[in-house]
């Protein structure tokens, strides 16, 4: 019972100790993208995500060295585990929806979508999105950290392709962390509001079903599949990988230094005197590429652990075209809201929406 109760809050005491080591590690203060939204300014951050990240692993060693709590304790507890993040996740949102004036949105939408835009707090040294996006990332990479221990302990013949999994998650881990300024540039900042789809989504869904496929092959025996094609499964990834991460880069040097060329391609763009879209490179493939990117990412991590017969494994790249399918269709049309006839251009230009010549 006492493991139990002590899983149930190790979610709320990870999140407590990383808000800490947020708050209190120095970070670069960054101008962001959006404006606030009563007085117009353009948002502040500080961003030291990839030192919480660091630490936050550090102390996770330091605590199974001083015997406190073993390495895969995370793994041990993963059941009463999400029962307190799925707890805290339902806190957190309705704190952040029913306090404050509603914008005259039926209650269930608001609490699904939220009624704050980017709260801050603390002068600006704790911008709630970043903070939820944050300990998120963490709480996985510490959740995966522990179940590639357990495994590796548990099973003498051990399955290279569970290792391969957590090697993966912990790449999109770090890799979002490294790059965590691109993302005031995304929809989350400039669409999103927050309520249980921000707030759950990032304390419960993302540090717990991210990791999907491990949970679901953790416990099975060696596959025994050909190097080569554990090598293929990682090469998926890395696909996404190059196209998602390559257009977000495209994408944010051309809003923040608009002639620089990237990757060696000089912007190409359409304007119509007053906004400008960028329409070569990874944007002219298709008007989504990054989605492209995301969904192969999810299929690569799905299929490392080497059993593509367990249907468990690709709830993870599902999610990712229901979650981005929809998306890019209310992207779109904010889009086509804020550009008029120059959206209309873009997209006889750049006719396919996220796979190019299919969709
Ligand atoms: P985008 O990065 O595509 O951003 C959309 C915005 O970019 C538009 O609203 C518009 O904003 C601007 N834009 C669109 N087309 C152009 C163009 N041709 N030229 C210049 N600007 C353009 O999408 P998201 O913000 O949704 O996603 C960002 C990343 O995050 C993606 O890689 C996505 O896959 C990833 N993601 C990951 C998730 C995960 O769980 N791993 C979940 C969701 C997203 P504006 O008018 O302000 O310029």
């Amino acid at each position: 019972m006492k493991l139990q109760i002590l899983g149930f809050f190790t979610p709320w005491m990870a999140y407590a100790g990383l808000t800490l080591l947020h708050y209190i590690l120095p970070g670069r203060r960054i101008k962001g993208y959006v404006r606030h939204s009563e007085t117009g300014e353009i948002l502040n951050y500080r961003l030291n995500g990839i030192f919480v990240l660091i630490l936050g692993i550090l102390l996770w060693l330091l605590l199974a060295l001083l015997r406190w709590v073993p390495l895969d304790w995370l793994y041990q507890v993963r059941w009463p585990g999400l029962a307190g993040a799925v707890t805290l996740g339902l806190l957190f949102s309705l704190g952040m929806v029913l306090p404050y004036p509603s914008g005259g949105k039926p209650l269930l939408a608001d609490l699904w979508f939220g009624r704050l835009k980017n709260p801050q707090y603390k002068d600006g040294r704790i911008d709630a999105k970043m903070w939820l996006y944050l300990v998120g990332a963490v709480l996985l990479q510490l959740n995966v950290l522990s179940f590639a221990v357990h495994h590796y302990n548990t099973y003498a013949d051990f399955n290279p392709g569970v290792l391969l999994c957590a090697a993966l998650l912990t790449w999109f881990i770090w890799d979002y962390l490294t790059f965590e300024r691109i993302h005031l540039y995304t929809y989350d900042f400039i669409a999103e509001r927050l309520g249980f789809k921000l707030g759950f989504g990032c304390l419960t869904f993302y540090p717990y079903f991210y990791s999907v496929s491990l949970w679901s092959t953790m416990d099975l025996p060696n596959p025994h599949r050909p190097p080569w094609l554990t090598v293929c499964f990682a090469a998926v990834f890395f696909a996404g990988w190059s196209l998602s991460r390559g257009a977000n880069l495209q994408k944010f040097y051309f809003k923040v230094t608009p002639e620089k060329k990237f990757l060696g391609i000089k912007p190409e763009v359409l304007t119509d005197g007053k906004n400008t879209l960028l329409a070569n490179g990874f944007w002219g493939l298709s008007r989504h590429i990054n989605y492209l990117g995301e969904i192969l990412m999810g299929c690569g991590i799905a299929l490392s652990a080497g059993y593509p017969a367990v249907w468990w494994v690709w709830l993870y790249p599902v999610y990712y075209v229901g979650l981005l399918c929809t998306r890019q269709m209310d992207d779109d049309k904010i889009c086509k809201v804020k550009y008029g006839a120059l959206w209309d251009a873009y997209t006889k230009k750049v006719k396919y929406r996220i796979i190019p010549y299919i969709y």
